[in-house]
């Protein structure tokens, strides 16, 4: 049986680059549709599996083409897909506009990720599993509910707060690892975050709510370990960026891995460093997702 279980969206990413974003009203011509496997479930259970782990994934996909091509996705990069329903709903779709800037436009269409329920979760049997990881794009009642049944079955629970959002104090105590970037710990808990102190004040708060762990991510500085007993730095592995899409999930995919081998915190999220800043030295989001012997590579290289 697989290590992880990921509940969470499957989405396919329709991607046209354009001059610039149209008018209200307005038709613009743009380059040719490029179509990629997205979604921050797929994308993580995906992330997590190319670094070693075995991953099982939980979600809901239409009976449509986009759906065979999420599916498929996942079966080619190892991840089990036995818990994947396909739905009346259509499959999840972000349609995003690119200007020359590199600026994103984006439109997100749930379907089928939102009739995730807690019904879907009750046909997977917890106990099989060591470790479960959760983002917010499928209902949060949901999420609320795999992370009780996690905590009773004895899982490890992570919790991606993201899309950004404001959450009950009990999914900000239930999880034993909160994963938010830096505009995800604004919106939770409310306040502006400026730099390091201010990302490490706010998360904070999150501790005096109840939550157990913080782990921040902050982009090209790295990342924030935040418990009780530890408030620790993780500097960034310096790389030439071509596109930082995906950095987020790559660093939870790591993450979450090297916790399943009894590593510290702290080697967790060196290692989740490392993986981000690998993806985001190519582009796309899955694409740019990282293998095992990548990442090694990459930090024996760095001296890591
Ligand atoms: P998200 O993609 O969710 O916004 P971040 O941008 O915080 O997440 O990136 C996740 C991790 O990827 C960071 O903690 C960092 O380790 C790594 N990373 C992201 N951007 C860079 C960068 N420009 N240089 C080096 N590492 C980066």
């Amino acid at each position: 049986m697989p290590d992880i279980l990921v509940i969470g969206s499957l989405n396919a990413d329709l991607v046209v680059r354009a001059p610039r974003f149209p008018q209200p009203g307005e038709t613009i011509s743009g380059d040719d549709l490029q179509t990629f496997p997205g979604g921050k479930g797929a994308n993580q259970a995906v992330a997590a599996a190319r670094l070693g782990a075995s991953v099982s994934m939980l979600g809901r996909v239409g009976k449509d083409n986009f759906g065979d091509y999420l599916f498929d996705n996942l079966q080619s990069n190892n991840v089990d897909t036995k818990f994947i329903q396909r739905d009346e709903a259509s499959t999840g779709t972000a349609i995003i506009v690119v200007d020359p800037n590199g600026q994103n436009s984006i439109v997100l269409s749930a379907g089928a990720n939102g009739k995730v329920s807690d019904t879907d979760v009750r046909t997977a049997i917890f106990s099989d599993f060591k470790l479960l990881l959760l983002q917010l794009e499928i209902p949060v009642g949901t999420v609320l509910s795999a992370a009780q049944r996690a905590r009773e079955r004895g899982l490890r629970v992570l919790l991606n707060p993201a899309p950004g959002r404001a959450l009950p104090d009990e999914l900000i105590s239930l999880p034993d690892f909160l994963l938010p970037n830096e505009t995800e710990l604004g919106l939770l808990t409310n306040q502006p975050l400026i730099d390091i102190p201010s990302a490490e004040k706010a998360a904070h708060t999150l501790l005096s709510r109840g939550a157990q762990a913080i782990i921040v991510t902050l982009g090209a500085n790295g990342a924030l370990i935040i418990t009780k007993e530890i408030a620790k730095h993780i500097p960034p592995f310096k790389v030439n960026v071509v596109d930082t899409t995906a950095a987020g999930d790559a660093f939870i995919g790591g993450f979450a891995s090297t916790l399943l081998q009894n590593k510290s915190l702290e080697e967790a999220a060196r290692y989740g460093c490392a993986c981000g800043a690998l993806a985001t030295t190519k582009f796309g989001a899955q694409p740019s997702l990282p293998t095992k012997e990548e990442v090694e590579r990459f930090m024996t290289l760095r001296g890591a």
